[in-house]
Order: structure tokens, then sequence, then C-alpha cells
């Protein structure tokens, strides 16, 4: 388990360089239930990159669906992204460190909903019984999930703060 998440957080693509970027900011709007909310992505030097996203969660949570969205380049929300300013988005976050913490949280994610799912639909209807010890298990299982996924937003939180 442990090289399966040291091995994610390996860059898939070598980092484009801060001088060659086509464009630095880009700004996108992206629409969900609460409505419209600006993003705006800009690397600075050392691979640093600033993400903002105006939404409440973001202000409330320090991170969004939006922007891990976004950082695995799905971009269904998006109202005006174009594909120009997708790739030069692209170009912004491949390779940093970014965005390798936001597929860990999106992969973090996934399971963490994986394992509810499968916690909720087979929780016995007599927990203090027969069952005790498959409920045990299974609570364990969702605790470690979670443990998981509490590091992975810790660390994409960290990231995203603007400092
Ligand atoms: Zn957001």
């Amino acid at each position: 388990m442990e090289a399966r998440a040291a091995a994610r957080r390996v860059p898939t693509s070598p980092m484009v360089a801060l001088a060659a970027l086509e464009r630095n900011p880009v700004a996108f709007e992206v629409i969900d239930d609460a409505g419209h909310h600006s993003i705006s992505a800009e690397r600075g030097k050392y691979g640093k990159v600033w993400l903002t996203c105006q939404c409440p969660t973001s202000w409330s949570d320090g991170w969004c669906r939006h922007r891990v969205n976004l950082l695995c380049f799905r971009y269904d929300s998006l109202v005006d992204g174009n594909a120009r300013a997708r790739r030069a988005f692209e170009q912004i976050v491949l390779g940093t460190t970014l965005h390798a913490a936001a597929k860990d949280a999106d992969h973090a994610l996934k399971a963490f909903d994986t394992c509810l799912a499968a916690f909720d639909s087979r929780r016995p209807g007599r927990i203090v019984g027969r069952d005790l010890a498959r409920f045990s298990d299974a609570t364990a299982d969702l605790a470690a999930v979670a443990s998981e996924l509490v590091d992975a937003l810790e660390k994409l939180r960290r990231l995203l703060e603007r400092t």
C-alpha cells in the first residue's frame, strides 16, 4: 500500500518551464447547483501554483471539488473553458506538487466513497449479534480509508493556501 501511494506521487509529466507557459495566469468559471464560481490558476517560481476558487466550500474547507476536478483535468462544469485555456491550465499544473496532491486526494475521495457505500449496504441489522466481528472489520476498513482521506486533504489544503 505504501509503495503504491509513493508511486502515485511521481509526476507523470515533466513541468513546463515558467517562461515557456502559453498563458499565466488562467481564469475559468465553473457552474454547479450553488451558481457560478470564478477559478484562477497561476504558476510562480519553484513550481508553486496558486489555484483559487470563490465558492463557499473553498472558503470554509480550504479546498473544493471544483479545484480537484480541474486538477484531474475534468472540465464538465466549466462555463467558458476553450481548448486553448485548458491547455494553458494543464501546462501550469502538470508535474507540480499540487497536481500530484490533487490526484492523491481524488483517489482517496473515491476510495472513501466506495468504502462508505459498502459499509452502508453491508451493515447488519442487529450489530451486537452474530455479525459483530464483520461489523468491526467494516468499521476498521472505513476508519483506514477515512484516515488516508484526512491526510490527503490536509496535504492538498496546505498546498492550496495562498502563501
Ligand atoms: Zn470551488
